[in-house]
């Protein structure tokens, strides 16, 4: 007979674990209790020794999908000889971040639910149980309970109330618990409907506003051109690729899949994950015209695996107008009443908006574009100690990041700050995470780039700033991600960043750590022809290379058309003061695109890029390239490049062997860095390594030639982590 006491940490509150450590006592007959408190769950085991370590064995496998053990802190006590398992009440005192989870998608239990007729869940589309449903998007206050949820306003029936109280059931304490009978239902201008409505609609080709768990898509038939030809219209969205939602047999159909893919289809957080897509694909080409990956995502709740099983797959995107925060509230659908033919909703008010996670996969690892919904407000572990520090983000792809006990905590993607709209929810929202966990901040952060509105809300806060370069917080947000304390080889490609000169950085090698860094070496200047108009604008970038190349623009179809601008351009692109200069690699990706003729325009962030990286066929070779001490010259690569167009060399071969060169700059940047210093620790950040063609070419030679190398996998690795990166550098400037 042995007692011991477990604790164990992480995210294990609001994901049906005490349920399932009461069923794990039973199968393994131990007595003793289970407690939720501020520190995670305590449980006493008291038994036969084997059946504790088997118990604990089983803990550690078995438990709930939305669960993520950290640690378990496992204590040895004398015997008391209880004569029973218990779930004790759990103190509601001071509540800390593990209190607060992310919405999980629909479990597998509850599915067989859904589908079972003789269940009194069958067909519902809000059922739910300990261990699935929203979470984050319902909650209102903490601790995380019935009565700080918006599942408030839903007086549980009998039977739910029964099951909640029932400690073997699976629904106990399920605080989003509800039925056909007491809980929300689907509704179209205020007359209740069913499924079958909306996929009436559906086959009508018409585009329906659907309410969800963090905010209203807009969907359509995403077979059918007509429909997203006219979705495109009605958004003036002509490009942008639409994420699709489909069941896992159609995903397969549809795309090329990898089993660790597949695995991250099916995770409770349900993302989005940007997959290859087959030749023989049904999925109409208007989803996502000029581009080979498709954004697709498994049904995550009780209504959407109701309607995409009788619909087939649907384009499922943020109901917003571009650029805009995601609509929760049926007061902001005004706004999609040209877009939309039809509206259905739900009665359960979303707390907290939150869009669909967008992830790409590398090598069994994640990419994250963007972090949201199944990811926020999930707790990142530092190692690190220090006061509550707000940082502000980027106001690009913005998400700001909260720090306090040492874990640091991203929010959801908010979007660009230059937007009133976005601005506004990103106040609002900080002061609803400041609530949420119970805290003050001593400390702010955020960028230096002076015209960034992240840091005007910094400046209002009347606390100590620390000033953060933007580039400098990229390669730190993977220091924390990997635990690095060491000095680095930081190599950050970037779109753009305010630099220490005050020109705009993007192609930065540095000496760093999470204190400081050296600017090692960086692309060369280039002009931008129209400034910030260059960034939207490739074509001003092809110019902008080319005449920093060329002396006599060379005679090739895109300056034949452009030869007008070429003419403006060419008699003051070198005088001082009269263009911003930058270093970015974004930025020489656009130029490159927009010679080879592929975009000249963009309609969205980096499509230039995504269309270059979308074409290349394989090749071994590159372009030469020199550098001198610090700086790594682009005119040789034009040149290489203009001579394949001449010689007729075909895009698909340009955009390989140009991938290849700025993989092998890397490598041979590194070599030189490693060669002085002996640093063999590499960091890869930046918006341009969502280019996946690029990041893998440069990982795999970085990793033959024996360098450590690091990029990141928990928050995104464009600017929407940039806030994880700046708590970082505060606290080691404090
Ligand atoms: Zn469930
Ligand atoms: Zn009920
Ligand atoms: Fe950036």
């Amino acid at each position: 007979m042995k007692r011991i006491r477990l604790n164990i940490l992480g995210i294990v509150q609001g994901v049906g674990f005490r349920p399932f450590i009461f069923n794990a006592a039973n199968k393994f007959c131990l007595k003793g209790s289970v407690l939720n408190t501020n520190n995670g769950v305590v449980i006493e085991f008291e038994g036969n020794e084997r059946n504790i370590k088997d118990a604990i064995e089983y803990i550690k496998t078995k438990a709930p999908k939305g669960a993520d053990i950290e640690n378990i802190i496992i204590e040895e006590l004398e015997p008391k000889g209880y004569n029973k398992f218990l779930i004790k009440e759990s103190k509601n005192t001071n509540i800390n971040k593990i209190s607060i989870v992310p919405d999980i998608t629909t479990c597998e239990e509850c599915k067989k639910e859904l589908y079972d007729k003789k269940s009194r869940f069958y067909n519902y589309p809000f059922i739910s149980c300990s261990s699935c449903g929203p979470r984050f998007t319902v909650l209102e206050d903490i601790p995380y309970d019935r009565a700080n949820i918006s599942m408030k306003d839903f007086p549980m029936c009998e039977e739910c109330s029964n099951e909640y109280r029932n400690p073997s059931d699976r629904r106990y304490h399920a605080q989003t618990i509800c039925c056909p009978k007491c809980g929300p239902i689907l509704m179209s201008n205020d007359t209740k409907i069913n499924i079958d409505d909306i996929v009436k609609y559906i086959l009508e080709d018409k585009i329906v506003a659907i309410k969800g768990i963090g905010g209203y898509h807009l969907a359509c038939d995403a077979k059918s051109d007509i429909a997203i030809k006219l979705l495109r219209e009605r958004k003036k969205r002509p490009y942008k690729p639409f994420a699709v939602m489909m069941e896992l047999e159609d995903v397969l159909k549809n795309c090329i899949v990898s089993e660790y893919e597949k695995e991250q289809l099916m995770s409770p957080k349900s993302p989005i994950i940007l997959l290859k897509q087959k030749e023989n694909s049904v999925i109409s080409k208007n989803v996502n015209p000029k581009i080979n990956t498709l954004g697709v995502m498994l049904p995550f709740s009780g209504m959407h695996i109701e309607l995409i099983k009788r619909s087939g797959p649907l384009v499922m995107t943020s109901a917003n107008e571009s650029e805009q925060p995601i609509i929760k509230d049926e007061m902001k659908l005004k706004g999609l009443i040209n877009i939309a033919d039809e509206f259905v909703n739900h009665n359960r008010r979303i707390t907290l908006g939150c869009d669909d996670s967008v992830i790409r996969c590398l090598d069994n690892k994640n990419i994250i574009v963007r972090r949201s919904r199944g990811f926020v407000p999930q707790g990142i572990k530092t190692n690190k100690s220090g006061p509550p520090i707000l940082a502000c983000g980027s106001d690009l792809k913005n998400t700001f990041c909260i720090f306090n006990n040492g874990y640091a905590t991203p929010s959801q993607h908010m979007g660009d700050l230059m937007n009133k709209d976005n601005f506004d929810w990103y106040v609002e929202n900080i002061q609803r995470f400041k609530k949420l966990l119970n805290i003050n901040f001593e400390y702010v952060a955020c960028d230096y780039h002076p015209g960034f509105q992240s840091k005007v809300y910094a400046q209002s806060l009347n606390l100590p700033i620390i000033e953060v370069q933007h580039h400098h917080a990229h390669i730190a947000s993977v220091m924390v991600e990997n635990n690095i304390k060491e000095d680095v080889i930081g190599v950050c490609f970037d779109g753009t960043g305010y630099g220490d000169d005050g020109n705009l950085w993007g192609g930065e090698f540095f000496i760093a750590n999470a204190k400081e860094y050296k600017r090692e070496h960086h692309f060369e200047y280039v002009s931008m022809p129209g400034n910030e108009l260059a960034i939207k604008e490739p074509w001003r970038m092809g110019l902008g290379y080319l005449l920093n190349t060329f002396k006599t623009l060379p005679d090739i179809e895109f300056v034949n058309r452009f030869e007008k601008d070429a003419k403006i351009y060419q008699s003051i692109i070198n005088k001082d003061n009269v263009f911003s200069k930058t270093s970015s690699v974004g930025r020489l990706f656009d130029a490159v695109s927009t010679i080879l003729g592929l975009r000249d325009i963009t309609t969205y962030e980096g499509q230039a890029a995504v269309e270059l990286e979308s074409i290349a066929k394989d090749s071994g070779d590159s372009y030469y390239f020199e550098f001198d001490n610090k700086i790594i010259y682009t005119k040789s690569i034009i040149e290489g490049i203009i001579s394949d167009i001449k010689g007729g060399m075909k895009n698909e071969y340009i955009s390989s062997k140009f991938h290849n060169t700025i993989s092998q700059i890397i490598l041979n940047t590194c070599e030189k860095i490693n060669k002085t210093t002996g640093i063999k620790k590499v960091v890869l950040s930046g918006g341009v390594f969502q280019n996946l063609l690029l990041l893998q070419k440069s990982y795999n030679n970085l990793k033959s030639n024996r360098f450590e190398v690091y990029y990141n996998n928990v928050v995104p690795i464009n600017d929407g982590g940039v806030s994880l990166g700046q708590i970082l550098i505060c606290i080691e400037n404090i």
